[in-house]
């Protein structure tokens, strides 16, 4: 900066009313060892029996500026962590809310209707009870792995509760929907988790509901992906309705 620094210390000499006078900038500095760190210039003037004078003061900031970036990186952190289920690294409820209600507006004001994906693994109970809950909370953790290996780039998996998953996929028709949910319900089927018992092996059934202009937000759309998921349950389980 040195060239231009010269150039702005002529320019502040000639002009009557120099533009950083009275302000405070950001600067580079630079250390004898050649490192750089950031400086804070403020520069004042005013005029004495010799003349105008001009006084510069540089202030080291580089602590505060590593504080601000720290804390920036913190609140990255911690909003994700309040988004997101500790268990499986899914998305949670709060983030279903926020994320549904932007798909809603989306679809209401136009856009192709998105749809919702309700999953419920089948039968939990009972592994929980044959393997104990250590060997349950793999198996939530494996099928979300597995979900997230078969979703688009721009659908969203949450963790509603316990083994019960919501997918929203926008802008996508009810037929491709039913085609992804098949092929998630395929690849849960194909799941095996070793134990000393043998291997766990499990099914999940889904429901899947689209859009409609009646729908007043993103929950009546999650009901009826809950209802589907209800007969798909009745129906025998292991299915897409
Ligand atoms: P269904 O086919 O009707 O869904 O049968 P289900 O046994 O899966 O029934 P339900 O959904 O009522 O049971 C879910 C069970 O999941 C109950 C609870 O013990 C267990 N569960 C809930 N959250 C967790 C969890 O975080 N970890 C583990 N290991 N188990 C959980
Ligand atoms: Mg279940
Ligand atoms: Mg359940």
């Amino acid at each position: 900066m040195r060239k231009s620094h010269f150039h702005g210390v002529a320019n502040v000499s000639s002009e009557e009313q120099s533009k950083i006078v009275g302000k405070t900038v950001e600067v580079e500095g630079l250390r004898k060892s050649g490192d750089t760190f950031p400086l804070s210039l403020s520069v004042s003037t005013w005029v004495s029996k010799r003349g105008r004078i001009f006084c510069g003061i540089l202030r080291d900031i580089s602590l505060r500026v590593e504080a601000a970036k720290k804390i920036t990186e913190q609140n990255k952190q911690l909003q994700l962590i309040s988004v997101t289920d500790p268990l499986t690294g899914a998305f949670n409820r709060r983030q279903f809310d926020l994320v549904g209600d932007e798909v809603f507006a989306r679809s209401s004001e136009g856009a192709k209707p998105y749809t919702i994906l309700m999953l419920d693994i089948d039968h939990f109970k009972v592994i929980n009870d044959i393997y104990g809950h250590a060997l349950g909370d793999k198996a939530i953790i494996e099928t979300v792995s597995v979900i997230k290996q078969t979703i688009r780039q721009q659908d969203s998996l949450f963790r509603l509760g316990g083994e019960e998953f919501a997918i929203i996929l926008p802008e996508t028709s009810l037929i491709s929907s039913k085609k992804l949910a098949e092929r998630i319900r395929i690849s849960i089927e194909k799941i095996e988790i070793p134990t000393d018992l043998g291997n766990i092996k499990y099914t999940i059934s889904i429901g899947v509901a689209a859009f409609s202009p009646k729908d007043e937000s993103i929950t009546a759309t999650l009901k009826n992906a809950d209802e589907a998921l209800y007969r798909a349950k009745s129906l025998g389980r292991n299915r897409v309705e």
